[in-house]
């Protein structure tokens, strides 16, 4: 059988199921997957056996149930001879689809009445004039294919659980030259995440046998802004070909609060796991921004998205079932709901954590000075990269709780980038920007190449806008329009090289021929 894959109706937030070859349609006995109830959502393996009523409508045992109670209570004749075949049951109004047809109760057994006939006061007699009834038929879903959007992909509960294999994550040496054909410097930073990342899948496939149980270890990322925190990270989940999913801490709030709740978080790694439980209990989680949700100084009311975040994610970086919806981050009664064990994901935090220099700076002062402080603080002042030299104890002063630090063993931080390694990062990784112009231009069969004094200059801009890597591209691409829109106009160009005087406007780039070199055209 062909590939499936799912999509979430907009409209509806149902979770479809299709199938890639239409020529093969998908079965109702379908092994992998599992009937979900169409009143309370729950799938086959929480709610038990589930019924197809005629219109391929799936209902669990559970809600049928109730909605004898119901009829019962209410006495309704249409029910009574129950089970045969039944038409037409209540479902509550709220659940309904916008198109449903509304028929009164009295109407209940089949006759097609119409909307004028409804409102003649036909239901006098009835004690349950008020109470408004719904064709399930109306739904006009039955050939549509119910049952494949009532399905979703079953958590393999009898089989023998499939074991993360440990063959399959390179060792941190590996994994750390794997990361060096990417990310520029932060050798450190490199180092203490392939390590982290390797015993955390080691602990992933340990046995708890001998007793000795091995904690956790997530993350924590601090340093500056396009430093490369969250490109680290989104390497290291491709190398290791596992899901990640990217939060933003600033968007999270304590349950009940506008903002999305911590699960959310979860959520987004199902998705990127293609809604497969097992896969997204081996993800990475990376949380971005996290110093933003430090303990507010000074507040009068509650600090529904500072600390009382830091309290809710507890639970989940160490480990607990959450409940999240599947292909929504909202959860209400439409949409299917899944539960996924957080112990074996690795949660990964980072933040720029812009005050911290000062706290350490404060710190260190205080600690080594006996008489010399103001001469101390000076030398500080102009040591770069305070922030490697940050502790627990300064995260702490900064606003972050102890119980989250503690959740976070591993403190990885990283280097502002300097100039050099600015140029580094322009041609030397594997999808440099560099590279992805020669690529462009190699198209029209022109060889593109940038003089070292034009890389220099490239990498000057962008420290002065304070934004680490970040800035690089948006300045390059600005330079380069022009070569990319006149290049082309002439096939007789065999090479360009961008020079100094070109980006200084004082000179222009220079242009060979194909067979001959040519100087540059003026400035633009
Ligand atoms: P942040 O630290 O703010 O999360 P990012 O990881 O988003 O920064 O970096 C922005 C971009 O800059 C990345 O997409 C990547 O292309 C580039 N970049 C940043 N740091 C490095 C690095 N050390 N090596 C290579 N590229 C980098």
């Amino acid at each position: 059988m062909s590939e499936d894959f799912r999509e979430i109706d907009e409209m509806t937030n149902e979770v479809i199921v299709e199938d890639k070859d239409v020529n093969v349609t998908v079965e109702d006995d379908d092994d992998d997957y599992e009937q979900v109830c169409m009143i309370c959502h729950r799938p086959e393996s929480k709610a038990g056996k589930i019924l197809t009523m005629p219109g391929n409508l799936n209902i669990c045992t559970d809600c049928m149930q109730k909605m004898f109670n119901t009829a019962e209570q209410f006495g309704l004749p249409e029910m009574d001879g129950f089970p045969g075949f039944v038409t037409k049951m209540e479902i509550p109004i709220q659940q309904m689809p916008k198109n449903a047809k509304l028929t009164d109760s009295t109407e209940s057994q089949g006759d097609e009445t119409s909307d004028d006939e409804k409102g003649k006061g036909k239901t006098s007699g009835n004690p349950f004039q008020n109470v408004r009834f719904i064709n399930l038929n109306d739904f006009g879903l039955g050939d549509m294919g119910m049952p494949r959007r009532q399905k979703i992909k079953k958590k393999k509960e009898n089989k023998e659980p499939k074991k993360f294999d440990r063959s399959e994550i390179p060792a941190p040496h590996r994994l750390k030259a794997m990361l060096d054909e990417y990310v520029i410097g932060q050798e450190k930073a490199k180092k203490t995440l392939s390590v982290a990342v390797y015993n955390h899948y080691k602990r992933v496939c340990a046995t708890p046998e001998d007793g000795v149980e091995i904690e956790k270890s997530n993350v924590l990322l601090i340093g500056p802004t396009g430093s490369g925190k969250t490109y680290l990270v989104k390497t290291l989940a491709k190398l290791l070909d596992v899901p990640l999913a990217i939060a933003d801490a600033t968007s999270l709030t304590e349950a009940g609060y506008i903002g999305d709740d911590i699960e959310s978080v979860v959520g987004k790694l199902l998705a990127a796991a293609d809604n497969d439980v097992e896969k997204a209990e081996h993800g990475i989680v990376y949380i971005d921004e996290i110093d933003k949700i430090a303990k507010k100084k000074q507040v009068t009311t509650r600090d529904v998205s500072g600390e009382s975040v830091q309290q809710e994610l507890l639970k989940m970086l160490e480990g607990a079932e959450v409940e999240v919806p599947v292909g929504s981050n909202s959860k209400n009664g439409m949409v299917p709901m899944m539960t996924v064990d957080t112990t074996n994901i690795l949660f990964i935090c980072g933040g720029a954590f812009p005050d911290l220099e000062e706290i350490v700076k404060e710190r260190l002062t205080t600690q080594s000075s006996i008489g010399f402080k103001a001469e101390l603080r000076s030398r500080f002042d102009h040591e770069k990269n305070l922030l490697t030299k940050a502790t627990v104890e300064d995260l702490r002063k900064f606003g972050m709780i102890p119980e989250f630090l503690g959740r976070l063993p591993v403190l990885v931080s990283l280097e502002a980038l300097s100039k050099e390694m600015l140029v580094q990062i322009l041609k030397e990784p594997k999808n440099a920007i560099i590279k992805q112009y020669q690529k462009l231009l190699a198209m029209d069969e022109v060889k593109l190449e940038f003089e070292d004094e034009a890389l220099g200059l490239i990498a000057e801009k962008a420290l002065e806008k304070h934004t680490g890597a970040r800035a690089l591209r948006a300045i390059i691409e600005e330079y380069m329009l022009d070569i990319m829109y006149e290049i082309p106009k002439d096939s007789n160009i065999g090479k360009v090289t961008i020079t100094r005087e070109y980006l200084e406007n004082t000179g222009g780039p220079r242009i060979e021929l194909r067979g001959q070199i040519v100087e540059a055209l003026p400035g633009n």
